[in-house]
Order: C-alpha cells, then structure tokens, then sequence
C-alpha cells in the first residue's frame, strides 16, 4: 500500500531505495507456552541463535569501515559482549525453563528489564547504550524468524539503502560516513540538532521529526525520500517513481551545474568579497571542502574527535588532526572550535550529565570545569598553529568572566610551550561563538577582547526562543525569522562592523540560500556552512547587488508581523 510521510527536511535531494531499519519498535513478538517436552528444545534454539548471532558479529568485522577502524571494532566488542552477557542468554535460557515460554518472548522479556536499568542511569553516554542491548536483541531475534541480518551491505547495496531510525546519535551517525546510505529518516530530532547537521554532511537526503516512521515502514520497503519538502513516500507506484527519478536526475543535473562555479571568486553584483567557508566535522571531510572550493573552514566542531571511543584523543593524536587540516588548506584560515562537548555530544566518563544538558555543563564550561582536558587540546591547537593559518573559536562563551579564564588559560598554555621551547604561533586569533542570547546582548565585552566574532544561530535560536534543538516536538517553533533573532543578528552583525571585528555566521542559517541576502544585507560578510552548501549560497551571492537590498532588508528589520516579514523576505530574494 502506498503512503506518504511528513517530517522536517534536513538535507536536500531525493533518494529512491529500500528501507533499511534500525533501532527497536519492530521487536513484537509472539508469547506462547510450550509443553513440557519441548522446552529442553527450544533451548537449544536459542542456543543455537546465540551462536549463529556470533558468527554474524565476527564476521561484520571484515567489513569495518577503514577510516574508523578502532571505532567499529570497539562497537562490536561492545556488541559481542552484550551477547555473551549473563542478562541475556543465561536469563533467557532460564525463562524458558521456569516458565516454558518460547525463546523470543524470553529474550524480549529480558531485554525489555536491561533497557529499563539502562534507562535509570544518569549518564547520558550509558543510557544510550540500551540501544546496543536492543540491536543486538533485534540481530536474535532475526535469527531465530529465520531471516537472519545481512551480515554487512555491500557497496551496491548500500548505495539504495535508507536508514530509517527511531532515532540515532550524532556519535552513531558519524561513523555511517564511510557507509554511505543514499538517505536518512528518524522519527525524532529537530532540524539543527547534530544529529542532523552531521547528516547534512553526508550529503544525502535527510528528514527527521517522522513520529512514527520506524513503525510504519517495513524493512525492505521501497520509498522515495524527497529530503527538499520532508516528504517520504512508501511503496510508490509506478507513475511517482517515475515523476521522482525525473526530479531525482534534474537534481543532480542542477548540482552539476553549479559545478562550475568552484573556482569562481564569491563576489556580489556591486564587486563586494564575501568569504564562504566550510563548516568540518572530522579532518577527512577536507575533501568535500575542496570539491566545494570553500575558501577557508569556518568551523571545525572538534569534539567529533572525542566521540565514539573509550580513551580520550591524546595530544599527539588532536595535534595530528589540526595539523592535517592546516596543510589541507594551505594558507587558507581555518578556525578550529575548541570542543564543545556536553548536551547532545557525551563524554564518556568525563561529561557530567545535567537534568537539562543544554543549559548545563556544556562547552567552554566544561573546559573550564576540566582544565586539563582543555590545556591538552589547547596545546595540540597551538602546536599546530604553525602550520597554517590557524584561529581558535570558543564556544558558549557568557560574558566576561568566561572570557578572561580562556584567554589566561591559552596565555599559561602559550608560557608552558616556550618553556618547553615548542614552537607555535604567539598571534593566532582568538574568537567568541556568540550563541548565548547574553553574548548578543552584552557584545562590548566580546568585541573588546577578542579577535573575531562567529555567531552560532542554531544555539542562538534554541536559547532565545526557549526551544530544545534536538525536540521534535517544538521544532516547528523554531524561527529564524523571528523579530527577536532578527534583531540580535543584525545587532551583533552591525556592532562587530562599525568596530571592525570580523563576525560571521556559522550556524545552519549561514548555508540556507533563503537567507543569504537577508544576512548580506545586515551586514554580513563572512559565512560558514556544511561544504555541499557553499556552491548555491556562492550562486545567491554572484546574482546580488548589495545597494538593491539594503532597503528592504531594513524595512524586514523594521516588521514585527510574521507574516510582512516573510512576505519582505520573498521580496528580497526575487530581486
Ligand atoms: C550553532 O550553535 O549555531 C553552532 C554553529 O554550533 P553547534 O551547532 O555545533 O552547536
Ligand atoms: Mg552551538
């Protein structure tokens, strides 16, 4: 039966493949007693899908992906001993016995008592795993319907495949970059969590905040994703496979086309430079920067070093990292944010998890909570520093106590490393994310002392509007056209111009074309996006002319009603 789905499109483009589900809701099961000269039997079932599940796990080893070796080895070690674990096999063997009920219900009994003790943990990093408990679970349970899992896609195969989740992690995410599905669903999620700014990256049709997608569509499902509207339809027929696979192509074409503009300089109607940079998650994604012809990286998030691992990165290893992206550029700037850990990017064993995560230990609170974590990356910045062209950007910054304890800390790191005679760069610049609605406000502080300005509007916009990124449920309060963003923005954009410390926007605004000029016409003239973004907002830009917008864009400024505003902003990218 056909149907359609709506959620909030989080990368654009449209994917035809088949449903490949992840994650939990399937697990129903039947309960059903058995006699007693049969329970001796359905042990040995079980057994024997134990065993199978393990042959399975080991053999997904040969598939690892390469660039995140240690990783995918840590997550099947973690798989493998959930398997082996006493709470599962031994307790459900023993349920059989006791109770004589058959080996799946026994297993989703017991699973369902471990994802609830996971669930009590206050450690965000250890409630997410019951994740793992459940897909192990689910690995079992596959077995023993006998349609056991796929051991590991092959490249073809993975190229028609669409993960469809309940939800997954920005950690989990991370590592399905080398996997390459052609497109992304989940039920939950807002469009700026990072969960969907990594999927952004992957450059892959992405919707998130589909409620109920992992429980109405079936593994193997054949769907059309249309990631531009949010839209997923299951089981197409013919006529609207054949309409997508026409869109799909004349979208390709249209990225292929703008292609051609790589090499061109960014520059308005009027002859004005504007610098579009690229936003990175991980030292490989420089290759996308490069495709794109990003002029600098904007924003490294450098905390997707510390995901996904047991031990920390050492000094060594970050300063490898930020060393390899300097050489990549070249002399091109490259800001490298110091890790902003704590909300929805856990620390095992370091992060601290609050009752409210994004109000609490989060980011340069958490560096300066944790000095010593913060001078080791510090040192491996700064080391790197002289290998390009390097600035540092601190993130979550409040006002001017934060600001004061950071730049003495990288001062003592600075005196620690000629002591040590270490080589680094004395003047690399020092920025502030301004994503704290108190930064914007009290913006003297950040202007006075320091280098540059990069205004974070995901978190500006979570903050000021009160509204959880990473929440389905308020996405659709989420509003950059909001009078009170608008008016930040074009405060923190104007204040840092008439002092001249450079400012940009590095937040999702900075990469959506329907914005582009409403920020150019602030002001603005630096950006920085995920790099598939760079070629369209550098189109948007070419066909501008700064004198013809100013006016409009101050009458937007002016407007309080939603709706004049809307109707200004659709005025303004019609010139
Ligand atoms: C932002 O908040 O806009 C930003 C760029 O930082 P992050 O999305 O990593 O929180
Ligand atoms: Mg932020």
């Amino acid at each position: 039966m056909t149907f359609t789905l709506h959620g909030l499109p989080v990368s654009s483009g449209i994917a035809i493949g088949h449903a490949h589900l992840v994650s939990h809701t399937s697990l129903e099961v039947v309960h059903y007693v058995l006699t007693k000269a049969l329970v001796g039997e359905e042990v040995l079932r079980l057994d024997a899908a134990l065993l199978t599940t393990r042959d399975e796990l080991s053999a997904l080893r040969e598939y690892r992906p390469q660039q995140a070796a240690a990783e995918f080895d840590a997550f099947l070690d973690l798989h493998l001993m959930i398997l082996g674990d006493d709470h599962i096999s031994h307790a459900a063997r023993e349920m059989i016995r006791t109770e004589h009920c058959n080996a799946e219900w026994a297993l989703k009994t017991q699973m369902d008592a471990l994802v609830a003790q996971f669930e009590a943990f206050d450690d965000a990093y250890l409630r997410e795993r019951k994740t793992d408990v459940i897909q192990v679970v689910e690995r079992i349970l596959k077995v023993l319907s006998g349609h056991p899992s796929h051991v590991a896609p092959t490249p073809q195969h993975d190229s028609e495949m669409i993960l469809v989740a309940h939800d997954v992690s920005p950690a989990d995410l991370i590592q399905l970059k080398p996997h390459q599905f052609c497109a992304i669903l989940t039920d939950l999620g807002g469009a700026t969590s990072h969960t969907s700014i990594v999927a952004r990256g992957l450059n892959i049709p992405c919707v998130v905040g589909l409620h109920h997608a992992r429980d109405l569509i079936k593994d193997r499902d054949m769907l059309i994703v249309d990631g531009e509207q949010g839209v997923v339809i299951v089981n197409p027929d013919k006529n609207l496979l054949a309409e997508y696979k026409l869109r799909q192509s004349q979208f390709v074409l249209e990225r292929q086309k703008l292609k051609r503009l790589r090499t061109a300089r960014a520059t308005t109607l009027d002859g004005t430079r504007i610098e579009l940079h690229a936003n990175i998650e991980l030292p490989t994604d420089l290759v996308q920067v490069m495709e794109n012809g990003a002029a600098g990286v904007g924003l490294f998030r450098s905390e997707f070093l510390f995901l996904n691992r047991e031990n920390l990165p050492d000094e060594e290893e970050q300063f490898i990292a930020y060393r390899t992206v300097l050489e990549g550029m070249g002399d091109m700037p490259v800001t490298i944010r110091t890790y902003d850990l704590g909300a929805d990017k856990q620390l095992k064993g370091v992060t601290r998890v609050a009752s409210n995560p994004a109000l609490g230990l989060r980011a340069i609170r958490l560096c300066l909570a944790e000095p010593q974590l913060f001078r080791t990356q510090l040192r491996a910045l700064l080391r790197a520093s002289v290998h390009g062209n390097l600035k540092i950007l601190v993130p979550m910054l409040s006002g001017a106590s934060e600001i004061l304890q950071t730049l003495q800390i990288i001062d003592s790191v600075k005196q620690e490393l000629a002591v040590q005679g270490l080589a680094y760069k004395a003047e690399v610049p020092i920025g502030g994310m301004i994503e704290i609605p108190a930064a914007a406000l009290a913006l003297n502080v950040f202007i006075k002392k320091l280098d540059f300005l990069s205004i974070g509007t995901n978190d500006l916009i979570q903050y000021t509007l009160a509204i959880d990124r990473t929440d389905e449920e308020v996405a659709h309060l989420y509003d950059p056209l909001h009078p009170a963003i608008l008016q930040l923005l074009a405060h923190v954009i104007g204040s840092a111009n008439k002092a001249n410390v450079p400012v940009s926007v590095c937040g999702e605004m900075a990469g959506e074309i329907a914005y582009t000029r409403l920020l150019l016409g602030m002001g603005l003239r630096q950006f920085s996006m995920h790099p598939v973004q760079l070629l369209a907002a550098k189109q948007r830009v070419l066909t501008t002319n700064l004198p013809d917008i100013a006016q409009l864009t101050q009458k937007l400024l002016r407007a309080d009603d939603p709706i004049k505003i809307n109707e200004l902003l659709a005025k303004l990218n019609a010139l």
